[in-house]
Parts: C-alpha cells; structure tokens; sequence
C-alpha cells in the first residue's frame, strides 16, 4: 500500500496511524505495533522537520508486505537531502533545535530489523526499514 501526503505535521499521526492499520492484518502484538507505528513517527516527522524545513512538499510511505510475515517500510521526501548519512545516523547528532536529540535514527535502527538510509543533498531522502 502505499500514501501521499503534503508535509504538514498534522499528517504525522495520519502516516503513524495509516501504517498501524495496515500492519494489523499480520496480527503483530502490542509491542510490535508500538514499534511499528514509532519509527513510522520518527521518520515522517524528519521529513517534516528537516527535509522540508524551509518549504512544504510531499512524503510518500510504501508498503509492502513479504510472505505474510515481514513488512517493508519505505519513507521518501523530495527535500534537502542529508550530507552526511553515516554521522546523521549517530545517536545524538542533530542539526535541529534545542527540542530535538538527535536519536530519531538510533531509535529506528533499534525498533527494526534492517535500516538503509538513501539520501542526496537537494534532491531528497528515503529511509527504508524492514521488520
Ligand atoms: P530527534 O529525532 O531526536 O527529534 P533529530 O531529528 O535531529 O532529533 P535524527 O532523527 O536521528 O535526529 O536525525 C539526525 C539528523 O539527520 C537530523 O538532525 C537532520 O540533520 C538529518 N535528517 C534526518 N532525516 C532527514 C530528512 N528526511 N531530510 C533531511 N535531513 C534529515
Ligand atoms: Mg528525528
């Protein structure tokens, strides 16, 4: 399955919800679900915040389900891009404001299974994540 959505961050809880019901059908535990809808969270609100910080633009989130047992999830804004993958992805590191703490990454590396982060400066990012 997949959506679009305009980088608003109201659409943060639509994604994070979206997802969870699409992952339902596994018929994951409360845990599971948790996470699921967490890194979901953590990834559109980077879009939002970071790849769209000076203008608005549109997040798709795919998808897919693998032999009824693993889910694929796939974030992708058309944003800033990240210059550096390897340290944006250390804990801690943060290019936001003060409300952030730079664990956004660390947190979906540890709620999932796989983690691959794609990005180009001005062109945009997708973070996919494999449960
Ligand atoms: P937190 O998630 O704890 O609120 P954070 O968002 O800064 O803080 P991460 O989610 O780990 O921390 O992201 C680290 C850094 O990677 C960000 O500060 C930002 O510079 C960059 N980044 C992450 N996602 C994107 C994105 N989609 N577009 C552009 N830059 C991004
Ligand atoms: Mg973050």
């Amino acid at each position: 399955m997949s959506i679009k959505f305009e980088s608003r961050s109201v659409n943060e809880a639509f994604a994070r919800q979206a997802v969870g019901a699409f992952a339902s059908q596994l018929d994951p535990t409360m845990e599971e679900l948790g996470d699921i809808k967490t890194v979901v969270s953590e990834a559109v609100t980077n879009a939002i915040v970071h790849g769209y910080a000076d203008r608005s633009g549109f997040i798709t989130v795919a998808v897919r389900l693998f032999e009824g047992r693993a889910l694929e999830i796939k974030i992708k804004d058309t944003g800033c891009g990240i210059e550096n993958v390897e340290q944006a992805r250390k804990p801690m590191f943060t290019t936001g404001d003060d409300s952030r703490s730079g664990m956004g990454f660390t947190i979906m590396e540890s709620f999932t299974d796989r983690l691959r982060v794609r990005s180009a400066p001005g062109r945009g990012t997708v973070v996919t994540m494999t449960k």
